[in-house]
């Protein structure tokens, strides 16, 4: 189906906005009957309730993704059997593209040209990936003495809690539960309780592609009961989370609190974008850099959101950006022909604005943007922004605003910029643009940040490499044959021959 005006028209009218919990295979209301409210930011109004799940309804799913695991319905079947399952999977979801595309833009005012050409085709791509990796993969035989033979064997870890954000929706959720589940665990999905449809509605779609009853399961609900009572648990064993740095230490602590399950975490950023005057094709350069910024509506944990432009360049550079972040407003974002959306929700757009007025207070100036807009749809909006001489120990330079709001900053040699990209709490991502190989090479080199890209942003990203951050943008990586070690763990077994 493609992405025509008339058929986003033709399946919102027939769609089913899903609201339920999914345990054991089947939908079900919270044992409470305790729902709330799910908003959507494109015009504030009220899409459904959707049921919370609380601790009865959280035991009942981990006893039942223990049972499963324990019974080996899953956890035992061969590699080759699970990616059969998990490519139907990817079938269905290309099926239902426009349906689960409309979840998530309803839920979290991403535009529909975003989750249908980009969000649904990277979580299939995803999905197969892992499936088709698995049954490739060899265990290891250690070079020991010849009287005995050891075996370095991997094995599932048991029951994973997958806790998401809400900035893109189903994709983060593929990221974790594709190597999660392809490994053989049980894995209970907790979905932000601002875009949890696209999560409910996959529950259906992975019983139909023949995951058994039991093994996977979605609990919609919020951070402080039902995020925590998962990461407090004693039956789940891996809690895989992204989301903000503050939780991402609250997770940690829940584990020791509880029976010191293994975390994953991937946070937030602050990632410079560094544009050495060299750089032999600054428009490009410039669009990426806006687009890096600007697209998603600044809702990406990796966004370019520090702009740091060697000064002989700088006023030219951030001029070429200006331009570009007038074609990257927002607007409706059921047109198939929108850049940007809205922003996912009135206390989103707030924290926004909050830190546009700070930028002022301390000093910097806006050179385009600044404000709220579109106040007449009563949905969620804000400009494209850019603030001009700003300092790095400025908190618009150093705290995630996550939202269309971008610094610029200057320097004068490479051991400036390398300093400032690396004065910051988070590591990331960074953006390295010059003509130089050496220089190129020495920069990423010298970034303490997970992924550099080099004369791009953010353009080849795919499944094949790891994503994930140094300091404090979080533990271990999503992405890549690296995630799938998120979800193993390693069995050493000494045989004595004799
Ligand atoms: P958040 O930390 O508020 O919430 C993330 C998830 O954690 C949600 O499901 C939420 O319900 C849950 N949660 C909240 N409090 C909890 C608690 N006390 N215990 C357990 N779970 C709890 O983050 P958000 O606002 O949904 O998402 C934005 C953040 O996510 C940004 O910081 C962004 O950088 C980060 N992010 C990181 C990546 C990455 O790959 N590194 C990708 C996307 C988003």
């Amino acid at each position: 189906m493609s992405l025509t005006v008339e058929n986003i028209k033709k399946t919102k009218s027939n769609l089913n906005y899903p609201s339920q919990l999914f345990i054991n295979g089947k939908y079900q209301k919270s044992i409470s009957e305790k729902s709330f409210e799910n908003i959507s930011p494109i015009d504030g109004s009220i899409v459904n309730q959707v049921f919370f799940a609380e601790q009865e309804d959280i035991d009942l799913a981990v006893s039942k993704a223990k049972e499963t695991f324990n019974k080996g319905y899953w956890s035992n079947l061969s590699p080759g059997e699970r990616k059969k399952i998990l490519l139907k999977f990817a079938i269905l979801l290309e099926r239902d593209r426009l349906e689960l595309s409309l979840l998530d833009t309803i839920d979290m005012g991403k535009t529909i040209n975003d989750t249908y050409n980009a969000d649904l085709p990277t979580s299939i791509d995803n999905i197969e990936w892992y499936a088709e990796i698995i049954d490739k993969l060899f265990d290891d035989i250690s070079p020991s003495s010849k009287e005995y033979l050891g075996l370095i064997t991997k094995e599932p870890i048991g029951v994973v809690a997958a806790i998401v954000p809400w900035n893109y929706p189903l994709w983060m959720a593929i990221w974790k539960i594709a190597p999660a589940l392809i490994t053989g665990n049980s894995v209970i999905l907790k979905p932000a309780e601002q875009s949890p449809m696209s999560a409910i509605k996959i529950g259906a779609l992975l019983s139909e592609a023949g995951v058994p009853d039991g093994v996977f399961s979605v609990l919609p609900g919020d951070g402080p009961i039902t995020g925590k009572s998962l990461c407090l648990h004693n039956d789940i064993d891996c809690v895989a989370f992204t989301g903000s740095g503050e939780v991402g230490k609250l997770v940690l602590q829940y584990s020791g609190q509880s029976n010191m399950k293994r975390v994953q975490l991937e946070c937030g950023g602050k990632s410079p974008n560094i544009i050495f005057a060299d750089c032999d094709d600054l428009d490009r350069a410039a669009e990426a850099s806006a687009y890096a910024i600007f697209g998603n509506q600044g809702e990406v944990c990796s966004a370019g959101s520090r702009l740091i432009i060697q000064k002989d360049i700088e006023k030219d550079f951030i001029n070429k950006v200006v331009q570009l972040s007038k074609k990257m407003q927002p607007s409706d974002p059921l047109n198939p022909d929108s850049f940007a959306g809205a922003i996912v929700n009135t206390e989103q757009l707030e924290k926004i604005n909050k830190y546009v007025n700070i930028g002022k207070k301390e000093g910097a100036d806006i050179e385009v943007g600044g404000n709220i807009t579109m106040k007449e749809t009563g949905g969620c909006y804000f400009e494209p922004t850019i603030f001009k001489n700003v300092k790095n120990n400025m908190k618009i330079a150093q705290e995630e605003i996550f939202g269309p709001v971008l610094t610029t900053l200057a320097f004068s040699d490479f051991n400036e910029a390398v300093s400032i990209a690396n004065d910051s709490e988070y590591g990331l991502a960074a953006g390295v643009w010059t003509n130089d190989i050496n220089k190129a090479i020495r920069a990423s080199r010298e970034i303490r940040a997970g992924t550099v890209y080099i004369n791009n942003y953010e353009e080849g990203v795919d499944s094949t490499i790891p994503l994930g951050g140094y300091k404090q943008s979080g533990i271990g990586r999503d992405n890549g044959a690296q995630a799938l070690e998120n979800y193993l763990q390693v069995k050493s077994t000494w045989v004595k021959i004799t």
